[in-house]
């Protein structure tokens, strides 16, 4: 690092500027702003300039440069068009150990001054060290267009409570964790949208009423059914916080790779009838690394809490007082109904949709089959692949037509998705002639009809990228 970053309190410090031009013009006003008091020394001194100095409580002397201007200096910054000039300068301060910035010659500096952005209290600098003004420019630019205004004032509210959490909390650790919480929530929210005096009142609440700090957070996260876009902001938000990532089979591997680089992966299972981790095991995972002061990012195929078992993991974290965030997630049901065009309900063809699960305990299922023959139903089965036989027998048993339209869709949302459409007699053997591969997922009713119309182009099952 060829220079050490360090943020200069000039308030009231005499500061030496030489020049009189625009270019010294613009320094001028950056020392004005952090209260310096500004000596100028110039052949020619712009009006505007003379009269920041003077505003200053500095003065300006007009006439050539002396090296006694340099005697009683905190800060010397050269903006004079003159290269012998400036290198003469340079040098005097140099022998003395006094900083000086000579603009745009960074090898005559002792000091240079970065591209800022301005969100007082909290300012960030960038520096090329001179190399590439122009770039960091450019990055001030993005951070500019990325960090809310709003952040000063978030500054500021940490700044108003910063005694009264350090008399809370001896010690540092959770301080440090009081805040990131504070900076990261609602709190925060508040101060985004301008309810300063609320944010205050929430503040002081918390404080007062804050138990012991735990750093880890869970946050459980609807990852859709496979297409990586339909994710949310807020589930991509949350993933790219994340220190450790849980994800299991049915979570796309490039939702996986959106982590952090940085952030430890850990695969949990599972197939069917083959759990790499058990469910207990994935619950304890969670809360150990909570545990460690981690930010634990939960995937899951889907939106959580639809045959999910999220509600089983977030269960355990409440038990334990540990903190976490649900994100809701496009669920199968609607991610491949959407992709392969067939509407879940339908003013004309079915009023109603139900989600049930075609999973096989003992060999049967156990669903109220009576329930699910209605004729302006739609039934989705998750989990159903290996009981379809059993769900086209029970339906038309329960007195379901057996000319009821049913479609198998393959890895919706994927580049493999793939729809089989047929009829409650003669799904079976279709996809006996035919074979799909997990996950799948099972829709009934007269709405599978419409994917003729609806489907945008006969052959989009087959690989489309941006399926
Ligand atoms: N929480 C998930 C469901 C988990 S249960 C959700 O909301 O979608 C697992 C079942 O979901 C699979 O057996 C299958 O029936 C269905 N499923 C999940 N992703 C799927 C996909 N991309 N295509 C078809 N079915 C899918």
């Amino acid at each position: 690092m060829e220079f050490l970053p360090l943020f200069t309190q000039l308030t009231g410090k005499p500061c030496l500027l030489l020049g009189g031009g625009q270019v010294a013009l613009r320094k001028a006003r950056l020392l004005s702003k952090a209260g310096a008091k500004i000596r100028v020394v110039a052949r020619d001194v712009l009006p505007e300039l003379a009269a920041l100095a003077e505003q200053s409580g500095g003065e300006v002397r007009v006439g050539e440069f002396d090296e006694a201007d340099l005697g009683q200096v905190f800060l010397v910054i050269a903006a004079t068009d003159d290269h012998a000039l400036n290198q003469h300068v340079s040098e005097a301060c140099h022998q003395r150990l006094l900083p000086v910035n000579v603009v745009d010659s960074p090898e005559l500096c002792s000091v240079i001054l970065p591209a800022i952005v301005d969100r007082s209290p909290l300012v960030i600098a960038i520096s090329s060290g001179g190399k590439s003004p122009v770039l960091a420019r450019m990055m001030r630019s993005r951070l500019e267009s990325s960090i809310p205004a709003s952040y000063g004032r978030l500054a500021n509210l940490a700044s108003r409570f910063r005694d009264a959490v350090k008399a809370k909390f001896g010690d540092i650790e959770d301080r440090r964790l009081f805040w990131e919480r504070v900076l990261q929530g609602p709190i925060a929210e508040m101060v985004f949208a301008g309810k300063d005096a609320v944010a205050d009142q929430m503040l002081a609440k918390e404080i007062d009423q804050a138990g012991p700090q735990v750093g880890g957070e869970v946050y459980l996260i609807g990852a859709g059914p496979g297409d990586p876009d339909l994710m949310t902001f807020k589930a991509l938000r949350l993933l790219q916080k994340a220190d450790v990532v849980l994800y299991d089979r049915l979570v796309a591997p490039e939702i996986v790779e959106m982590c952090r680089k940085d952030a430890e992966r850990v695969f949990v299972g599972k197939k069917r009838s083959d759990h790499a981790v058990p469910q207990d095991g994935i619950n304890q995972l969670l809360i150990d690394y909570a545990r460690q002061g981690k930010k634990v990012a939960r995937l899951k195929g889907g939106d959580p809490f639809i045959f999910g078992r999220g509600g089983e993991e977030i269960e355990q974290l409440a038990l334990q007082h540990i903190p976490f965030q649900v994100v809701p997630g496009v669920t199968a049901a609607a991610g491949c109904a959407s992709y392969s065009g067939i509407p879940l309900t339908h003013r004309d063809y079915a009023q109603s949709v139900r989600f049930v699960t075609g999973h096989l305990k003992d060999n049967s299922i156990n669903l109220p089959w009576a329930e699910l023959v209605h004729s302006h139903q739609t039934v989705v089965f998750y989990m159903g692949l290996v009981g379809l036989p059993s769900i086209c027998d029970q339906l038309i048993a329960h007195g379901r037509s057996p000319d009821t339209p049913i479609a198998l869709i393959q890895q919706g949302t994927t580049p493999n998705q793939k729809v089989v459409v047929g009829t409650l007699s003669n799904m079976v053997a279709k996809i006996a002639a035919d074979p799909v591969q997990a996950p799948t997922l099972i829709i009934v009713g007269e709405v599978v009809q419409l994917r003729s119309k609806l489907a945008w182009y006969e052959d989009r099952d087959l690989a489309q990228p941006q399926l």
